[in-house]
């Protein structure tokens, strides 16, 4: 009887201690920490053992090197013309094989210029239909009309491509206020709050950070719109001192200066776009600077 308990004691402190190895080995296992690290050129960030994200320094635009049970997936391979080989020998060396299939956020050129080089390397360009396991895809309208996001469950990240941007001002050109806004709702609805957001540009950040980047993108039109309805023109838009404060909250970096006056100008040119858009009826942008 008294072995009996010894044994039954003996093998609850043994599960009890296997339990806690376990969580102490699961978390050793599955949360690998974050590694950043500057090779060749590129800033490299493992943010999990399947997916790293890797950005040529001179170049900015965010790649996503997925490895699934599929193979390895590019998403948005573009590291500048001159810079695709040796983003190839990067991908081969980080994962020990040439990659297998190209996603692209979107096809501006930025995004969309390594394709080529990679089909010739045997990589498949897979669209809106593309069937990988692993990867789930949805298509918005807001940077351009065909903007994918696609999530990968495994490393519950987000590549949401330039309809979310942590290094710049949003560029919701194809989709107005409307379109962004419906994005963005497709976008917070996907994973859970701990996704991590990948933009096609800028740090990888999450979904406080996308509200927070929904809230001044409102501030900022809600603005232009007042001054524009007052009867300013774009040089006087560019001076308020409101304006700017608005226009800084998107530098979320601290660059300084944040931006060229002329993209700053372009800015409020292409708001003044979608006001005009969004309110036809009661709004006729100036697009003339109104001296008094
Ligand atoms: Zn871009």
């Amino acid at each position: 009887m008294k072995l009996f308990v010894e044994t039954a004691s003996f093998f609850n402190w043994l599960k009890g201690l296997s339990m806690r190895y376990f969580v102490l080995f699961g978390l050793l296992i599955f949360i690998p920490p974050t590694k950043a690290e500057v090779i060749k050129g590129f800033n490299v960030s493992r943010l999990s053992q399947t997916l790293h994200i890797l950005t040529d320094v001179k170049y900015n635009t965010n790649i996503g090197l997925v490895t699934t049970k599929d193979g390895v997936v590019l998403i948005d391979p573009m590291p500048g013309k001159g810079r695709l080989a040796e983003l190839m020998k990067l991908i081969v060396k980080i994962d020990g094989q040439a990659p297998s299939y190209i996603l692209n956020t979107h096809s501006h050129e930025d995004h969309s210029g390594g394709n080529a080089f990679f089909i010739k390397q045997g990589a498949k360009l897979v669209g809106s239909d593309f069937k990988i396991n692993e990867i789930e895809g949805i298509t918005v309208n807001s940077h351009t009309s065909q903007d994918e996001v696609f999530y990968h469950k495994k490393s519950n990240s987000l590549f949401v491509g330039d309809v979310f941007d942590s290094s710049w001002h949003p560029t919701f050109y194809a989709g107005g206020l409307k379109g962004f806004d419906k994005a963005i709702d497709h976008i917070l609805a996907l994973g859970n709050e701990d996704t991590r957001i990948v933009p096609g540009h800028g740090k990888p950040a999450n979904k406080e950070s996308l509200r927070e980047f929904r809230k001044h993108t409102h501030n900022w039109v809600a603005h232009i719109r007042k001054l524009s309805l007052k009867g300013m023109g774009i040089s006087e838009i560019m001076h308020d001192d409101h304006t700017v404060e608005l226009l800084n909250m998107f530098n979320v970096e601290n660059r300084s200066p944040f931006i060229p006056e002329r993209a700053y100008r372009m800015f409020i040119k292409r708001t003044l776009t979608i006001i005009s858009q969004e309110w036809p009826t009661n709004h006729k942008p100036q697009t003339t600077n109104h001296k008094p």
